[in-house]
């Protein structure tokens, strides 16, 4: 898979990308991941990427034509990909885990993180394929969010993890219909006494039927 993400901070991508499993998934080939600083596209002497809002109002805005060259100049490097842009914004459908499976079938994602105000609101109508957030609060920027999305995606690609630490856990198991969700069950490891504080009998008597049905009777389901 190929993820590329346009942000004005590319250095704050430096140690989750490079550390624990997204490492390991870079490292084994199963992505290639790209931060471009959108600056770049910038055409003057300034490196000038936001203005002020027409009408007045306060804050700057991310201008359409400095994001559209940088998307052009990306679509033009990588012919054939089955790509989807993506705008980082609380104002989008919350991301979810069926979400992050759904991404992690494609091959490339572009993720554009904003900052200051937000987005000039022609580049939601012309150059993305759809808005995304990571919950109902506002972050000073999209850095954060696009490190969230890539990190539950990648996670999900083929030889990243041992697919059993996927297929049984938290909202793996999720229902997109019923909107119900499943989580893990309750995990312990040792001492298997300390302060009295006891670990259930069941998961120390070596008998892996019925551990198997206290684990589907303990994991919660909301
Ligand atoms: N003025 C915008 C609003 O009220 O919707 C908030 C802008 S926020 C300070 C700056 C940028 O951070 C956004 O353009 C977006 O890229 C990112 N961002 C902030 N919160 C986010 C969230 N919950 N999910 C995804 N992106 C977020």
């Amino acid at each position: 898979m190929f993820i590329d993400i346009f942000t004005l901070f590319p250095e704050m991508f430096d140690v989750p990308f490079g550390t624990s499993m997204m490492k390991k998934a870079k490292d084994i080939g199963a992505v290639e991941i790209n931060v471009h600083n959108l600056r770049d596209w910038a055409e003057d002497k300034h490196k000038t990427v936001d203005g002020r809002p027409f009408g007045g109002g306060k804050g700057m805005v991310i201008r359409v034509d400095v994001l559209d060259l940088a998307l052009q100049d990306l679509d033009s490097r990588i012919k054939n990909h089955d790509s989807r842009k993506i705008l980082l914004s609380p104002q989008g459908p919350v991301f979810t885990q069926n979400k992050a499976r759904k991404l992690s079938k494609l091959e490339h994602i572009i993720l554009i993180a904003g900052h200051y105000e937000g987005f000039d609101e022609r580049i939601r109508k012309h150059l993305i394929d759809e808005e995304l957030s990571i919950g109902e609060y506002v972050l000073t920027g999209g850095e954060i969010p696009a490190m969230v999305v890539t990190d539950a995606v990648v996670r999900l690609l083929p030889g990243v993890l041992d697919p059993e630490a996927t297929e049984n856990e938290s909202f793996s198991q999720s229902n997109e219909e019923t909107n119900k969700q499943s989580y893990d069950y309750p995990t312990y490891t040792r001492p298997d006494k300390y302060k009295g504080w006891k670990v259930p009998e069941i998961l120390l008597s070596g008998n892996h039927a019925e551990i198997e049905k206290w684990r589907k009777k303990s994991s919660k389901k909301s």
